[in-house]
């Protein structure tokens, strides 16, 4: 597939200018997310890592795409993340023959990770540099598994992560709007693709709200996200994969997110690590704040406390009977609030 050209930044653009703090205790905010940087020497070329195999990585450049592995200064850092990750933003020197070394990683605007347990722990990145998720799911075939859409959305609240949903298989509708009533109650919050990468329906759509964005595609299994990944690079990201297999290196994947670059500036990437940091509990205290139709009601309830499921004096319990909240969605709220949720 052939990319528009965007402007090659030119060394004085990339140039970091971070300061070191001033002792080897940098502050916790800074300690996560942020690998160290070195300067990428002149001549160095600009691309993202589509892929990773514990020291091997794909990085994708302009126009062609290197197997990396890292310069030794990077790994010697002291790092509470992955020094380098599947998204991250990075600076390579061409070796021939298909192979480069990754001098630089750029700071991460935002990272999906596993979070270190304890302070000696490594924060493990699913996918850095992400702008946003789609959660896909199928109308039919399987039936759409609402209360793992809920745990999806959760997640992306924590991450601080704008949502889409897809609902997929539109084709398969029947009767024909019974799908629009089911994903009805999300409505108001996230907005809904309905597509059929059979039928080509609503890919268009798809594709403009995903253009110039790193999106995570996740979702359960056999409602079509390879379909849909496929359908979205018609070319086929040939060079990705072909690499590695050819060379017999990274056959032993450490991480299964893949990013696939669709357009300019454009990647999709399928992330099944996400479903699993989906089903973590969630903290009691931020649950409500997890559901965006809760929000407007949270601090009008009568108890300070209140933990929306049985108090009277409740304003989210009157919203509800009001239909200012969509029944489906609380109902999902107190499931997951009183434990009853029953893990599929
Ligand atoms: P994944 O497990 O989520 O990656 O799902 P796949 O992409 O492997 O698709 C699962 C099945 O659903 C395959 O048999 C696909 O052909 C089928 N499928 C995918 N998209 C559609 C669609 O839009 N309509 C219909 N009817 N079937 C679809
Ligand atoms: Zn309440």
């Amino acid at each position: 597939m052939s990319m528009a050209v965007t402007r090659r930044p030119t060394r004085k653009d990339h140039v970091p200018k971070r300061r070191r703090p001033p002792s080897s205790q940098s502050p916790r905010a800074d300690a996560t997310s942020q690998p160290d940087i070195v300067t990428p020497p002149a001549g160095s070329l600009p691309g993202r890592v589509v892929r990773a195999f514990g020291l091997w990585h794909e990085v994708r450049l302009e126009d062609r795409t290197l197997l990396c592995t890292m310069r030794g200064l990077l790994k010697r850092r002291r790092q509470r993340t992955d020094i380098v990750a599947v998204g991250d933003q990075v600076w390579v020197t061409d070796l021939g023959g298909d192979e480069g070394v990754i001098e630089a990683v750029e700071p991460r605007t935002r990272v999906l990770a596993r979070t270190a347990r304890n302070t000696d722990d490594v924060e493990q990145v699913i996918l850095a540099n992400l702008d946003q998720a789609l959660f896909v799911f199928a109308v039919h075939d399987p039936e759409p598994h609402v209360r793992m859409l809920d745990r999806f959305l959760i997640l992306a609240e924590l991450q601080g992560l704008p949502a889409r949903i897809a609902a997929n298989k539109i084709d398969l509708d029947n009767p024909p709007g019974h799908a629009a009533e089911l994903f009805c109650p999300y409505t108001g919050a996230y907005p809904i693709h309905y597509v059929s990468v059979r039928s080509g329906a609503g890919l268009n759509d798809l594709r403009a709200a995903l253009a110039g964005r790193v999106t995570a595609v996740a979702g359960p299994s056999g409602v079509g996200k390879s379909s849909l990944l496929n359908a979205l690079h018609p070319d086929g990201d040939r060079t990705i994969g072909d690499i590695s297999e050819a060379t017999g290196k990274g056959r032993h994947t450490t991480t299964a997110t893949r990013l696939y670059e669709i357009g300019p500036a454009t990647f999709v990437a399928d992330t099944p690590g996400m479903r699993a940091l989906a089903m973590h509990a969630v903290d009691a205290d931020r649950l409500p704040g997890c559901f965006p139709e809760l929000r407007p009601y949270l601090d009008q309830c009568f108890y300070p406390d209140c933990t929306h499921v049985i108090e009277a004096g409740c304003a989210v319990r009157e919203a509800v009977g009001a239909g200012a909240i969509p029944l489906l969605r609380y109902e999902s709220y107190v499931a997951l609030r009183t434990g009853d949720e029953v893990r599929q």
